[in-house]
């Protein structure tokens, strides 16, 4: 016999049938809300730190469902320093937590070992696992890292071409530009001849930056001089840098020296730029407010990682700085940074990409594919966590 129901009893029915789904919400809210339970009962296991004989870091957050999270820490020190680091200081406040309390894992790590420093090379120790982290939760949730940071506010991300001098003279550094221009590139930055500071070397700044302007005008030009001078010289060379029509002048004088930032920046019309060795939000602010500073360049294999970044870029919203983040790892790092450039709403300007020679994305293509950049614009694929797979082949060999 068909059974027929009335609307009374059907309502009741769909009633019953609620009823009974929030009590099973109740006796197991992860499974009730399907895939989404992995988060929840995430743990991270384990954390390796591949130390590489090109002087690369490279960390991998493992978990105990299967999921792993890739890192990167800054190249500026050996990586036996965080594999030691990492170790003996940040893995055991990290091992059994699950990777979306990442805000209390960073706290623990940070002031739980506070006399390590709250710069330096703690904190890009921090910065590779944090990162990981990041990766990740998004891989946890099928989603790419910038869906967690606020959705995207742009699609792609325009790069500029920065690359040491190499001791290259004017002449030959038009021509290493050029390579970049003919590639889509629009802007690029020049750095010294060789590393000095003071005042105290040889200072071709004007010459290369007159070159290039002249060889391509339609090449943006920031000039970076990685602390080279005094407060009067770098008064004279920023006025002479602005006569030359260049966008941004970075790091003219020590980075501790806020008080002359603050002369530089309210004298000069080009804006100054500084922020790859400051750290934390907290050095940040002191940038800002101490040194007055016009573009601040935070980088996420320093700073302390995606957890701090996205504190930086807040910064930058309350204090109406555009950041041009610093960046010299095209491989994870870059990664990293795209997903903070495009949800980020101070990221309006372009964004630091490594020109020169990298051995590991020229010579060794650590990356399982390299990063999508066409006419100098970053955009990356969909894809989960941050987005990029490494070459475990790749990485077995070049680990030390
Ligand atoms: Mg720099």
């Amino acid at each position: 016999m068909q059974r027929t129901m009335t609307r009374r009893q059907m309502l009741r029915f769909i009633g019953q049938g609620a009823a009974a789904a929030a009590l099973a919400a109740l006796h197991d809210p992860a499974e009730a809300i399907g895939d989404n339970g992995l988060a929840r009962r995430l743990k991270v296991k384990q954390i390796k730190t591949y130390v590489l004989r090109t002087g690369h870091t490279v960390v991998e957050v493992v978990t105990d469902r299967g999921i792993r999270g890739w890192g990167e820490c800054s190249p500026m020190v050996h990586g036996s320093v965080f594999a030691r680091l990492i170790e003996h200081a940040i893995a055991p406040r990290v091992i059994g937590r699950n990777p979306f309390d990442v805000e209390r894992i960073w706290r623990s790590v940070f002031f739980g070992r506070y006399k390590l420093g709250p710069m330096g090379v703690y904190l890009e120790a921090i910065a590779g696992v944090d990162i990981a982290l990041w990766d990740i939760m998004g891989k946890a949730l099928d989603l790419p890292c910038y869906m967690l940071l606020g959705g995207k506010l742009r699609d792609q991300v325009p790069l500029y071409a920065s690359a040491m001098r190499m001791r290259r003279t004017p002449e030959q550094e038009v021509e290493f530009l050029r390579g970049w221009y003919e590639r889509g590139f629009r802007a690029a930055k020049i750095h010294p001849y060789e590393r000095w500071a003071f005042n105290q070397g040889r200072d071709d700044t004007l010459e290369v930056a007159r070159a290039v302007r002249e060889a391509l005008p339609g090449m943006a030009l920031m000039v970076d001089v990685n602390n080279a001078y005094t407060v009067d010289r770098a008064l004279a060379v920023g006025r002479a840098l602005e006569e030359l029509g260049c966008v941004l002048f970075e790091e003219p004088i020590a980075a501790y020296d806020y008080d002359g930032y603050a002369r530089l920046c309210d004298a000069l019309e080009i804006p100054v730029g500084a922020g790859e060795q400051e750290y934390t939000v907290w050095q940040h602010k002191d940038l800002i407010l101490r040194g007055r500073i016009d573009v601040i360049q935070p980088d996420v294999v320093k700073c302390g990682g995606l957890t701090e970044l996205r504190k930086i870029g807040t910064l930058a919203i309350a204090f109406n700085r555009p950041i041009r983040c610093h960046n010299t790892q095209p491989t994870i790092g870059t990664a990293a940074h795209y997903h903070f450039w495009v949800s980020a709403p101070m990221c309006i300007v372009e964004q630091e990409y490594p020109a020169d020679f990298h051995p590991l994305r020229d010579r060794y293509q650590l990356l399982t594919e390299p990063l999508p950049i066409k006419n100098g614009s970053l955009r990356m694929p969909d894809r989960a966590g941050i987005g990029v797979e490494l070459n475990r082949k790749v990485l077995a060999e070049l680990t030390v």
